[in-house]
C-alpha cells in the first residue's frame, strides 16, 4: 500500500511541530523548510490538521502552529485513515468500472488488507513516532528555502 503525498507531508508536518518546544510555535514556512517540502503543500496539508483538531494556529506575538495535546497522542492509525479517506487500493469503479466489481473476491481481500495496514499503525501514538533516534533528528533539521 502507498500513502498519498498529501498524507506523508502531513505526517512530516506532525512530526516537527511534535518536537518544538513547549511554547515554541512555528510557522507554516519554517516546518514546510525544516521539512524541505513546498510551503503551499505544507499549508494545505496544516488547514487539513486543523480541521482535524491534531494541529491549533495561535495568534500574537510568539504565535505560529503547535501541536495540541489531543494530537500529541492521537493514533496514527487514525490519522492516516482520516488523511487518506475512504479511497481503496485499486480503482474498481471510476470512468472505466471494472465488471467484476460487483462480485470481486480480489477487491474483498485487498480491502481486508488495507484494513489490517491501518490496524498495525494503531496502536502507535505521535509521541511515539519522534522517540528516539527521529526526535533529535527532526530538532537538528536546518530549514531551507522551500517554494
Ligand atoms: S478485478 Fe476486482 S479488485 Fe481488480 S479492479 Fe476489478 S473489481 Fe477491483
Amino acid at each position: 500500500m502507498r500513502l498519498t503525498k498529501f498524507t506523508d507531508l502531513a505526517l512530516r508536518s506532525v512530526m516537527r511541530l511534535a518536537v518544538a518546544e513547549d511554547g515554541d510555535a512555528l510557522t507554516t514556512r519554517e516546518v514546510a523548510e525544516a521539512m524541505a517540502v513546498p510551503y503551499t503543500h505544507v499549508a494545505k496539508a496544516v488547514a487539513r490538521l486543523q480541521h482535524m483538531g491534531v494541529v491549533e494556529a495561535r495568534r500574537g506575538r510568539g504565535g505560529g502552529l503547535a501541536l495540541t495535546d489531543a494530537g500529541r497522542r492521537s493514533s496514527v492509525g487514525r490519522l492516516v485513515r482520516e488523511l487518506e479517506g475512504e479511497g481503496e487500493v485499486v480503482a474498481c469503479e471510476g470512468d472505466s468500472p471494472c465488471p467484476l466489481r460487483g462480485a470481486c473476491r480480489l477487491r474483498r481481500a485487498l480491502r481486508d488488507a488495507q484494513e489490517a495496514f491501518y490496524v498495525t499503525l494503531d496502536p502507535l501514538t505521535v509521541a511515539d513516532l519522534v522517540a528516539s533516534p527521529t526526535g533529535p533528528v527532526l530538532i537538528g533539521l536546518v530549514g531551507r528555502p522551500a517554494d
